[in-house]
């Protein structure tokens, strides 16, 4: 088989839970298996669950280990991809230039491939989800925090040192809300992210601690869900309709936990994107959720390794 073609195995290191699955060159998870990420005992806790996590995504695969080509390891910025180095993510407390990459090799004796884990999950998206043949097309996820990637005339636009494409970082608000990913003020994840609707919640009164919980007041008629989800809705779009402005994509894909609450999100931001962004990239741009749920984080760190294949970028293996 080329290179690139043979299944992958795929990590993703969150910071509430880690996955990893075996993926074949068509998108098929061969395997998936998930289990929380025990950030409070350290790095090197973590990394031994990671691996032993890759083990078992292999051994339940049953795909052969001969066959399993390479690693892709997906995870929150920032990092340097082409070294294999976490220099800090927020999600991860503690680690510091974690070389993760020599550390992956040795315990799999297997090239690795790192990215930005947003950033994969736009390559995943492009490759196998709602996004696959699209020219030019927007991933952003809404979880915990905001990121995003994009894909510019069918290539991953992926920044100097990888770090590009941080659309959660885009204001809506430049004396807005207090930004916990970087600290400035009124980034569009400071309106959109689940930790801001749950802090917006509490600030109001509401007795609700997730987004979810959020949505369900607010199409119940609650005035002050209501109140919150407008707001919500208004960020997402604002934030959606200068990077369609800037990008000009055919296609804007919704994923993360946020987007949980489905048409109730979608269909207001997307009428909003299309009326509000200028002509004629707002009449055209469709606005879609990621049908690859869970499996996007590994399904990206996957997508990453054919990628970097496919532009002869991977790392020699040894
Ligand atoms: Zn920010």
């Amino acid at each position: 088989m080329a290179a690139g073609q043979t299944p992958v195995l795929a990590l993703d290191v969150g910071g509430t839970k880690l996955a990893a699955g075996v993926v074949g060159s068509d998108g098929v998870t061969h395997s998936f298996v998930v289990r929380p990420s025990r950030t409070e005992l350290g790095v090197d806790a973590v990394l031994d669950d990671l691996f032993a996590l890759g083990r078992e995504a292999v051994e339940q695969s049953g795909v052969p280990w001969t066959a399993v080509e390479a690693v892709g390891i997906g995870c929150g910025g920032p990092l340097d991809a082409e070294r294999g180095i976490l220099i800090a993510p927020p999600h991860l407390p503690g680690w510091r230039d974690v070389p993760i990459n020599e550390l992956a090799l040795r315990a799999f004796e297997r090239p690795v491939t790192l990215e930005n884990d947003a950033t994969a999950a736009a390559a995943g998206e492009h490759r196998w989800g709602a996004g696959a043949g699209a020219r030019h097309m927007v991933y952003l996820t809404i979880s915990t925090g905001v990121g995003g990637g994009v894909v510019i005339d069918g290539s991953l636009y992926r920044g100097a040192s990888g770090n590009g494409g941080e659309l959660g970082h885009v204001t809506v608000d430049w004396r807005g809300r207090r930004c916990r990913g970087c600290g400035r003020l009124g980034c569009l994840e400071a309106y959109v992210s689940g930790t801001s609707i749950a802090e917006r919640a509490r600030e109001a009164g509401l007795p609700h601690a997730t987004s979810e919980e959020v949505a369900a007041a607010a199409r119940d008629g609650d005035p002050a869900a209501r109140e919150l989800w407008e707001e919500t809705v208004e960020a997402l779009a604002c934030g959606l309709i200068s990077i369609v402005n800037l990008f000009e994509p055919e296609l804007v894909v919704l994923g993360g936990g946020v987007t949980r609450s489905g048409a109730f999100l979608l269909d207001p931001v997307r009428a909003a994107v299309r009326e509000g962004a200028m002509r004629p990239a707002g009449e055209a741009v469709d606005v879609v959720l990621s049908p690859l749920g869970d499996r996007v984080g590994v399904l990206g760190a996957a997508a990453i390794v054919y990628d970097r294949a496919a532009t002869g970028d991977v790392p020699a293996n040894g």
